[in-house]
């Protein structure tokens, strides 16, 4: 049987369709610029010798039940599903969902109105989230429907960990609390480092750092998350692409006041001009990292407090964690950056996270320890992938 992901936007949809026997990647793609003119759709599969094809066009795709339907054609013409019974279930991602989820959830009619009442906490996303399973509903009304929540691994954390210090009636009737995101990324590479650590998930405490464009860390006590540095939304912990992270809440209030910003321009300064961007001018940690080397003194800037945010970060876990087996690096700048894993980890020997340079610098793409064979706390490189978590999670919630 196979498994189709979809990953919905509010102009895009993404999909992987994978067999689920052995977890093999079928076909993978995307359609984005839905409500443009010219909508671009992307595929690409493995024909029957196994040599790597794909397929490109581009035409009007008015909304998303049109953009499933393009990919549903296109995952028949090239045979990778030439017939949607084969389906063992779809499993969508959905960013947020609240307190009510803790596990990926088979879709009914109650379950969609519950991820429409979670909306107003993710206004951006599970609106569009919601419309992907909507559609897909419509489209293949015979196959289990599968939502799997960010926020859903969070859901172990504790009181201690998840309240702010706010009045209590804001927690109570509005939700202000922290969830924590990125959920479904650092259970997955949580799981593989318990593999390769030869120990079950459960019995593992790891640090986990997702950092791409969007970044988090975790504490794992346990197989469960028992700490994550995002919050109510995925503003709050590290410095990000173009999001600021930390900040004194009192700087939005000082900023209105002294500078007359209103809620909309204040929620964009720190979203989307701030983080690298804002330190540097640049979001691309790789055109950083290249200015930085060169002698650029903000883009200096921009990597030491990139890696002294995450330190504190790390600290922070090896003190709520106490033993702990592994620190996890994943995301595209945790996959690739041997500097900033380098800078994010230096002076953690006292800690029991020791580096080794020549593991950390070699080029690959494999999952691979990158501390030193004495480092009391390993450091694993993991390449995330939420689709397939995804997937494994759909399935396991269908049967
Ligand atoms: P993601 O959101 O996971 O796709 O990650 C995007 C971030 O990864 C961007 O800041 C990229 O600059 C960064 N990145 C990707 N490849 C590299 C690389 N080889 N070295 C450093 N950073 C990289």
């Amino acid at each position: 049987m196979k498994v189709l992901v979809l990953n919905s936007g509010s102009s895009s949809i993404k999909f992987q369709l994978f067999r689920n026997d052995d977890w093999t990647v079928l076909a993978s793609g995307s359609v984005t610029r839905i409500g443009e003119p010219e909508a671009l759709m992307r595929c690409r599969w493995a024909d029957a010798e196994g040599t790597q094809q794909s397929l490109e066009d581009c035409a009007a795709i008015p909304d998303h039940q049109q953009g499933l339907q393009r990919i549903a054609e296109a995952l028949a013409q090239t045979g990778a599903l030439a017939d949607t019974a084969e389906l063992l279930a779809v499993g969508h991602r959905v960013v947020h969902g609240g307190e009510a989820f803790h596990a990926p959830t088979l879709v009914d009619d109650d379950i969609i109105e519950v991820i429409r009442q979670v909306i107003p906490l993710a206004p951006l996303h599970n609106p569009a989230n919601l419309d992907g399973i909507l559609v897909a509903r419509k489209l293949f009304p015979t196959i289990p429907q599968v939502a799997v929540f960010d926020t859903a691994f969070h859901q172990t954390m504790p009181r201690t960990a998840y309240r702010y210090a706010i009045p209590d009636f804001l927690y109570r009737e509005h939700g202000v609390r922290r969830y924590g995101f990125h959920g479904t990324s650092h259970h997955y590479v949580g799981r593989r480092a318990a593999q390769l650590l030869g120990k079950p998930f459960e019995h593992c405490n790891l640090i986990t750092l997702h950092l791409g464009n969007g970044a988090s860390a975790t504490a794992i006590r346990e197989g469960s998350s028992v700490d994550t540095s995002m919050g109510m939304t995925p503003l709050e912990g590290l410095v990000m692409g173009t999001r600021s992270g930390d900040i004194d809440p009192a700087v939005p209030f000082y900023l209105s006041k002294h500078l007359g910003l209103d809620n909309d321009t204040l929620e964009g300064l720190l979203n989307r001009q701030s983080g690298l961007l804002g330190l540097c001018g640049d979001n691309d940690l790789r055109e950083i990292q290249r200015r930085a080397e060169a002698g650029d003194e903000a883009a200096e800037l921009a990597l030491g407090v990139t890696a002294h945010r995450l330190k504190k970060y790390i600290g922070a876990y090896l003190a709520e964690l106490g033993r702990t087996d592994a620190l996890v690096f994943t995301g595209g700048i945790g996959e690739n950056s041997a500097e900033l894993r380098a800078r994010a980890c230096a002076g953690l020997e006292t800690l029991g996270i020791r580096i080794d340079a020549a593991a950390n610098t070699a080029a690959s793409q494999q999952e691979r320890a990158v501390s030193h064979a004495e480092s009391p706390i390993q450091v694993l490189v993991i390449p995330t992938n939420e689709e397939l978590q995804i997937a494994r999670e759909a399935v396991e919630a269908v049967s």
